[in-house]
């Protein structure tokens, strides 16, 4: 199989390739670096089937040239994290929508298949648990940016439905909270990888809030194990899929079993506004209901909780260059 990844230098991208090399494909990897590391790449570009193109994904000619050799088009590139949506909306919203758009069109011009990776940030803040693909989306007012980017991937999710409309094969998954090995450890990441970052850094473990929120965890294997099933199911087009695990864990419990792993570190409690300035409003509870995944994609993550985390912590331990 010929593929496309967009977003390839990025944390799932870069596991995608790698997954999808396995299978023997000749893969394009196009990133434009702004977030992506090339470090998270360097081995695939010793691969003679990876194709490494450093590019956006608005510079059309490139893009062409390679959206006509393939077959699927896995769509990751994104703007993503918490603090970037609150940081940077305009930027979210652009790059979220705008590159999406483009790449559907190319991809519809030439009738490719397309892979488009949305998020469980869509449900937003609905209360009724666990989510199902077709749930309502609530979410809060246009000026907790926070919402940019719940926005932005509904607004991809519509463009991705209405080529489907339209006869192109399309497939959307929505993740939970990925996380494991070259996630981004930076402010801009996910809690997982800050909380490791901090106890390798012998820093204390910054629970947002009074860590009562959760989220469902999902380690890095399933989500691509997950995402390459929906790319290849035919069953899977014009479908709307969560990719996630089911164990809803506390934010504060998350916090505990880190530090634990990490020797006992300190845990402090930081109130939102500290973190994350006036326009960031949080999720609750998120959940998802993995029904659809299990019965098309035959999906049942495997990583527990415990053995993820200390995968991951070892990994960065051993590379700590990405601290
Ligand atoms: N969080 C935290 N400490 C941190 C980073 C995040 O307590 O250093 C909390 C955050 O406020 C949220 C949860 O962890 O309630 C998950 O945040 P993340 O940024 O991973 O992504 P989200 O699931 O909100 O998209």
């Amino acid at each position: 199989m010929r593929c496309l990844v967009t977003g390839a230098a990025g944390f799932v991208g870069s596991h995608l390739c790698s997954e999808l090399l396995e299978h023997n494909g000749k893969v394009w990897g196009v990133d434009d670096l702004s977030k992506g590391r090339q470090e998270r790449i360097a081995e695939l570009m010793e691969n003679p089937d990876f194709i490494f193109v450093n590019n956006s994904i608005g510079e059309s000619a490139a893009l062409s040239a390679i959206v006509k050799e393939v077959e699927v088009i896995y769509h990751l590139a994104a703007v993503v994290g918490v603090k970037q949506y609150v940081e940077d909306p305009a930027r979210v919203v652009e790059a979220n929508v705008c590159q999406t758009a483009h790449l559907l069109k190319l991809a519809w011009q030439y009738g490719k298949k397309v892979l488009f990776t949305s998020t469980s940030e869509v449900y937003g803040k609905n209360k009724e648990l666990p989510f199902v693909e077709n749930a309502d989306r609530l979410y809060g007012p246009s000026d907790k940016d926070r919402w940019s980017y719940a926005i932005a991937k509904s607004a991809a999710e519509h463009l991705c439905l209405g080529y489907s409309r339209k006869g192109l094969p399309v497939v959307i998954v929505r993740y939970f909270n990925a996380y494991g090995p070259r996630a981004d450890s930076s402010s801009y990441g996910g809690v997982v990888t800050r909380f490791i970052s901090q106890a390798l850094r012998d820093e204390p473990l910054t629970v947002h809030g009074d860590g009562c929120q959760t989220r469902c965890f999902t380690y890095i294997d399933d989500i691509v194990d997950g995402t390459v099933k929906a790319g290849h199911v035919p069953e899977a087009e014009g479908r709307i899929i969560n990719l996630g695990s089911k164990r809803e864990t506390k934010i504060k419990d998350l916090a505990e079993m880190i530090s634990e792993i990490a020797g006992g570190k300190k845990i402090v409690y930081q109130p939102y506004r500290e973190f994350y300035g006036p326009y960031y409003e949080d999720i609750p509870r998120r959940v998802p209901d993995l029904s659809v995944a299990e019965q098309v994609l035959d999906y049942y993550p495997q990583v527990p909780l415990e053995t993820g985390l200390k995968k991951t912590l070892e990994w960065y331990k051993s590379e700590q260059d990405f601290i």
